[in-house]
C-alpha cells in the first residue's frame, strides 16, 4: 500500500504511463545535477515523428505501450551512467540528462538503434524519432538548457535523413530571425509589404515572351527580403497558405488590368503554390472563386507545383493534381528532377508543363552533346506530350543548346531578372517588341487536348 506521502509525491513527480519522472521532476533533478556536476553533462530532447497519426492508426492503448517501452529502452541505455535521468516531459516528448565521459554521439547512435523497432505483444512497431542534444557549458538553469536542446530537436525534426542534431549558436540566431519574421508577417500582409515580381519566359521558337512567373518579394522599408528567407518559415507555420492566396489574387488583379488594355496579348502567368496547400483538398475552390472575381477563366492561369509534393505521405498527390486540373488551371511541375516523381506518376498526372530545375541547366556540358540529363528530361516530356521550361538560364551557350534539343521555353537572368509590375510591363513592350501570342497558342492546344481527354473520361 502506498502511503499518503508517496501518493502525493507520485502525483507531483511521476508520469503515469511510463512510470518515469515527469516535467517537474526533470526540472528539479536537472537543476540539482547542474549544481553538483561540472562537466560532460548533456541535455537531450527526444520525440516520435507523427505520433498523433500513430495513435490514430493503432489506438491509444498501443500508443501508451509504445511510450512505456521507449521509456524502458531509454532508461536501460543510461543505467551505467549513475547521475543520468530520463523523464517524459509531455505527450511523446522525452527529456534526458546524461552525465557521461563517453562520446555523446555514440551514446545517441545506440539509442537510435535500440528504438528502431519496438516490440509489443509479439508485434513489432517501427518508430522514427528526432533528437536534439545540448552540451551544458556552465549553464545554471535547466529550463534554458532544455530550450537549447529543443532548438536542436527542431532542426532534426525538419530533416528527413537526420535523426539527431547537436545545438550550435547559429541555430539560436536562426530561431531569433524566424521569430522576428513570425511576429511581423501578419502586419506585413495587411500593410501590403508583399509584392509580386514577374520573370519572363521566352519561347525558343519565336524568341518572344510567352509567359512569366510571379515571384513574391517582401519589401520592408527599403530592404527587399528574398523568399528563400521567409518562405521556409511560412511553410513551417502555415502562413504560406494565406500568402499564396494573396499573391494569387494580386496576379489575377494584374491580369485583369492588362486585359483592359487594348491589343495586348497577355502572357501566361504562373503562380507558385506551396505544398502546404495540399493538406486541404478544398483550397482549389477558393482559387477558382478568386479567378472568377476578376472575370478570369482558370485556363488563363498557370499553377506551379513543386515536384517535392511527391514526398508528402498519406495523401494522394495524383488526386489533388487531378482536382486542380478539373478546376481548369494549367499545371506545371516545378523544380523537376529534384523530387521523386516516377515515370508512372508523370503519366497519370494531368500536367501540362515540366520546369526543369536550374541544377540541370547549370550542369549542361556543351561539348557532350546529347548526353546531358536535360536531353533525357526533354525526350521524356515530349513522349508524354508535355511542354518544357528551362529554369535559371544564364548563358548564351545554354540558350543555344536548349534550343537545339527542343526545349520549349526559357526563363532566367540571361533574359531578365524578376521585375516589378511596371518594369515588367515596360520590358514586355520594348525589349521584345510585342508580347506574342504564339506560345500561348501552344499551351491552348495542350489545354484542348486535356479537355478532349476529360470529355472522353466522362463518356
Ligand atoms: P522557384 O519557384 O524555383 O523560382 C525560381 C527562382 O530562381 C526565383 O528565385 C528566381 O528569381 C530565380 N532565378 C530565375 N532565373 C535565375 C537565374 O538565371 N539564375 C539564378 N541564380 N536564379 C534565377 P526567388 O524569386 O528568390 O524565389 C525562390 C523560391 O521561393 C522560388 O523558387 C519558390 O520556390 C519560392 N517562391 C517565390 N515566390 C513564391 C510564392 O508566391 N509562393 C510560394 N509558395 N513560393 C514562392
Ligand atoms: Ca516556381
Ligand atoms: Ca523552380
Amino acid at each position: 500500500m502506498q502511503s499518503e506521502k508517496e501518493k502525493l509525491y507520485n502525483l507531483a513527480y511521476i508520469d503515469k504511463i511510463t512510470k518515469l519522472g515527469n516535467y517537474n521532476y526533470f526540472l528539479e533533478k536537472g537543476n540539482l545535477i547542474l549544481k553538483e556536476e561540472n562537466q560532460n553533462i548533456y541535455v537531450i530532447a527526444l520525440d516520435i515523428d507523427k505520433f498523433k497519426s500513430f495513435n490514430k492508426k493503432y489506438g491509444h492503448d498501443i500508443g501508451s505501450k509504445i511510450l512505456y517501452q521507449i521509456g524502458k529502452i531509454l532508461s536501460s541505455n543510461i543505467k551505467t551512467e549513475k547521475k543520468s535521468i530520463v523523464c517524459r516531459l509531455a505527450n511523446d516528448m522525452f527529456g534526458m540528462i546524461i552525465v557521461t565521459d563517453k562520446n555523446i554521439q555514440n551514446v545517441v547512435d545506440k539509442i537510435c538503434k535500440d528504438l528502431k523497432k519496438i516490440q509489443i505483444n509479439k508485434s513489432e512497431y517501427r518508430v522514427y524519432i528526432s533528437i536534439g542534444i545540448y552540451k551544458i557549458q556552465g549553464d545554471k538553469d535547466i529550463i534554458q538548457a532544455l530550450d537549447k536542446a529543443l532548438i536542436a530537436h527542431n532542426y532534426a525534426k525538419g530533416n528527413y535523413n537526420i535523426q539527431y542534431k547537436i545545438f550550435n549558436n547559429q541555430m539560436e540566431e536562426n530561431m531569433i530571425r524566424e521569430h522576428n519574421i513570425e511576429i511581423q508577417m501578419e502586419k506585413a500582409l495587411e500593410n501590403e509589404e508583399f509584392k509580386v515580381y514577374y520573370q519572363p519566359k521566352i519561347s525558343t521558337k519565336t524568341n518572344r515572351m510567352v509567359g512569366a512567373e510571379a515571384l513574391v518579394r517582401w519589401i520592408k522599408e527599403d530592404e527587399i527580403i528574398s523568399p528563400n528567407i521567409f518562405i521556409p518559415v511560412f511553410e513551417k507555420n502555415h502562413f504560406i497558405i494565406e500568402l499564396d492566396k494573396y499573391i494569387f489574387e494580386k496576379v489575377c488583379q494584374d491580369i485583369q488590368s492588362w486585359k483592359q488594355v487594348k491589343n495586348e496579348k497577355i502572357p501566361m502567368i504562373s503562380v507558385n503554390i506551396s505544398k502546404e496547400n495540399f493538406y486541404n483538398e478544398e483550397f482549389i475552390k477558393e482559387y477558382e472563386k478568386i479567378a472568377k472575381k476578376y472575370n478570369l477563366k482558370t485556363e488563363e492561369i498557370e499553377i506551379e507545383i513543386t515536384e517535392n509534393v511527391t514526398m508528402i505521405e498519406n495523401i494522394s498527390i495524383i488526386k489533388m493534381i487531378k482536382r486542380i486540373k478539373e478546376a481548369g488551371f494549367v499545371i506545371s511541375i516545378d523544380d523537376f528532377g529534384t523530387g521523386y516523381s516516377s515515370l508512372n506518376m508523370l503519366q497519370s498526372m494531368p500536367i501540362d508543363i515540366i520546369k526543369i530545375d536550374k541544377t540541370f541547366i547549370d550542369k549542361i556540358d556543351i561539348k557532350n552533346k546529347n548526353n546531358n540529363m536535360v536531353d533525357y528530361i526533354i525526350y521524356i516530356a515530349k513522349k508524354l506530350g508535355l511542354k518544357t521550361v528551362a529554369e535559371g538560364v544564364e548563358a548564351e551557350e545554354q540558350v543555344k543548346y536548349l534550343k537545339e534539343i527542343g526545349c520549349d521555353m526559357l526563363q532566367g537572368y540571361y533574359y531578365s531578372k524578376p521585375l516589378k509590375k511596371k518594369e515588367f510591363e515596360h520590358w514586355g513592350r520594348t525589349k521584345l517588341n510585342k508580347i506574342c501570342s504564339k506560345g500561348t497558342d501552344l499551351i491552348n492546344k495542350k489545354l484542348n487536348k486535356h479537355k478532349n481527354l476529360k470529355s472522353a473520361d466522362n463518356t
